[in-house]
């Protein structure tokens, strides 16, 4: 995908702070934190959103979850930490390539917040 910042962010185009990487995935830092641990979590295969995965791509967000609770244990979020993935204009998708934030190090609300 050309147009797409998280392809871009995958070939090295445009810089991001990274936090994990293997063949599969990437880990990097958000630009906006919403929390003293703010980590996106991609798939490097551009895949649009949650609603585009099938039975064919779906072991990716068992990596991808892999790579969370590796990511949550070196950052000491022992606490607790949320996963929120946005999936389409309704729920405030922002950058249309699959993504998980991984957000902790200090307490949520709920449903937001
Ligand atoms: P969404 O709203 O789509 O669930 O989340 C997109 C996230 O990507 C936002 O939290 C936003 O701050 C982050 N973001 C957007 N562009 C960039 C970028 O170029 N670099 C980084 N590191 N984060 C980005
Ligand atoms: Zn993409």
């Amino acid at each position: 995908m050309d147009d797409c910042i998280f392809c871009k962010i995958v070939k090295g185009e445009i810089p991001s702070n990274k936090a994990y990487e293997d063949d599969k995935v990437l880990a990097f830092y958000d630009l906006e934190p919403q929390a003293p641990v703010h980590i996106l979590i991609i798939p490097k295969e551009h895949i649009k959103s949650a609603a585009e995965i099938t039975e064919e791509n779906s072991a990716i967000v068992a990596h991808i979850f892999e790579v969370a609770a590796k990511l949550a244990k070196e950052k000491q979020l022992d606490g607790g930490f949320r996963i929120v993935n946005n999936a389409g204009d309704d729920a405030g998708q922002s950058v249309k390539h699959l993504h998980f934030h991984l957000l902790g190090g200090r307490t949520f609300g709920w449903p937001a917040g």
